[in-house]
C-alpha cells in the first residue's frame, strides 16, 4: 500500500521571509520544521493561502511543471485578497523551479508526479490584529512525490448535493485559503457519516458550485457544462485546461449557472456523466448523486 497522498515530503524546501519592507534572499532549508511566534497572525486569523501544482516526468526523461504561470497568478490574487504582502512572481517562479530541480531525480514516473505546495502566510506576532493585515509573512515551496491518486481503486465517487449550507463565505470562494477548508469540514464529515458520501457538492440555494477541493463538470453528450467564473468558487487550472481541450475537440462548452433541478434531470438521462476536476484528483468520475436521502446512479 502506497503512502497516503501528501504525507511524504522531500527533505528540503525553498523559503523566504518578508520583514515588513523586504523579502529575504530565498534559501533552501530543511523541510522538517519552521519556527513561528505563537502569536503569529496566521495561527489566529487564518492569513494563509497556498497552491497545488505538479511536475511530471516526460518520456524523454525531462521534468516539466504543468501551467505554473496560472498557479502563480492565482497565488498573487489570493495573497492580495487576504491583505498579505505582495509576492514577486518572478521570484516565486524561481523558487518553484529551484525546488523541483533540487529533487528532479525523485520525480516519480507517470502516473505519479511531484506535487508542489507553495504556501504563504502572515507571521506578525500581533493577536490584536483581528481586523488588520499581517505586516510580515513567510513563503515556502514544499514538495511531495505522489503516486497514482486512484491506486486505491478507480471507483466512481458518491456525491451528496448540499443545497442548504455553503462551502465558504461567497466573497472568499476564489481564494485558495485554509479557512475555507475548515469552513467546509462539518458538512463533509456529516455527509460521510450519514450517507457514506465521498464528497459534498455545494449547491447553495440550488446553484451547483463545486466540492471541498475540486470543480464540478457535467458532460452531457457533446456538451460540457460547468458554473461560469464568479468570486464564489475556486477557479481551477484543471477546469480551465479541460474546457480548452474540450473546445479544441469540438465539444460545446457551456459556462453558466446550473441548478440542482437541471443537474438531476440531465443526470437521469443515458449518455450523461459527471466528474470532479483538480490537480490532485485530475478528472475523477462521479458514480452517484445523493439528494434528500435519495440515491441517483
Ligand atoms: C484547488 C481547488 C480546486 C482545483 O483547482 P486546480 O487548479 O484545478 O487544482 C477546485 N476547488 C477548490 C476548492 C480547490 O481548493
Amino acid at each position: 500500500m502506497a503512502a497516503a497522498f501528501g504525507t511524504v515530503f522531500m527533505p528540503e524546501m525553498a523559503i523566504t521571509w518578508f520583514d515588513g519592507s523586504n523579502w529575504s534572499v530565498p534559501e533552501m532549508v530543511s523541510s522538517d520544521s519552521i519556527s513561528l511566534h505563537p502569536g503569529a497572525h496566521v495561527l489566529h486569523y487564518s492569513s494563509t493561502c497556498f497552491e497545488g501544482l505538479k511536475a511530471f516526468r516526460h518520456a524523454d526523461g525531462s521534468v516539466n511543471i504543468f501551467r505554473m504561470d496560472r498557479n502563480i497568478a492565482r497565488l498573487s490574487q489570493s495573497s492580495r485578497l487576504l491583505g498579505l504582502p505582495a509576492l514577486d512572481d518572478a521570484s516565486v517562479a524561481r523558487m518553484i523551479k529551484d525546488t523541483v530541480a533540487r529533487f528532479a531525480d525523485e520525480v516519480p514516473a507517470p502516473p505519479g508526479s511531484l506535487y508542489i505546495r507553495p504556501t504563504h502566510f502572515g507571521t506578525e506576532p500581533a493577536i490584536g490584529k483581528a481586523a488588520v493585515p499581517s505586516v510580515t509573512s513567510c513563503f515556502y515551496v514544499l514538495v511531495s512525490p505522489v503516486g497514482d491518486y486512484f491506486a486505491g481503486g478507480d471507483k466512481a465517487l458518491r456525491l451528496l448535493l448540499e443545497d442548504q449550507g455553503m462551502r465558504c463565505a461567497p466573497h472568499m470562494g476564489m481564494i485558495k485559503s485554509g479557512g475555507n477548508y475548515a469552513s467546509a469540514l462539518q458538512p463533509i464529515m456529516r455527509a460521510r457519516d450519514s450517507v457514506q458520501a465521498d464528497q459534498v457538492l455545494f449547491c447553495p440555494g440550488g446553484d451547483v458550485q463545486e466540492t471541498g477541493a475540486a470543480n464540478f463538470l457535467l458532460i452531457d453528450g457533446n456538451e460540457i457544462i460547468t458554473k461560469a467564473l464568479d468570486e464564489s468558487f475556486l477557479h481551477g487550472v484543471t477546469r480551465e485546461s479541460i474546457l480548452t481541450l474540450a473546445q479544441d475537440m469540438g465539444m460545446q462548452v457551456s459556462e453558466r449557472e446550473i441548478t440542482v433541478d437541471e443537474l438531476l434531470q440531465r443526470a437521469a438521462k443515458p449518455g450523461c456523466e459527471a466528474a470532479l476536476s483538480g490537480t490532485a484528483a485530475v478528472l475523477a468520475p462521479v458514480g452517484t448523486l445523493i439528494y434528500q436521502a435519495r440515491n441517483m446512479p
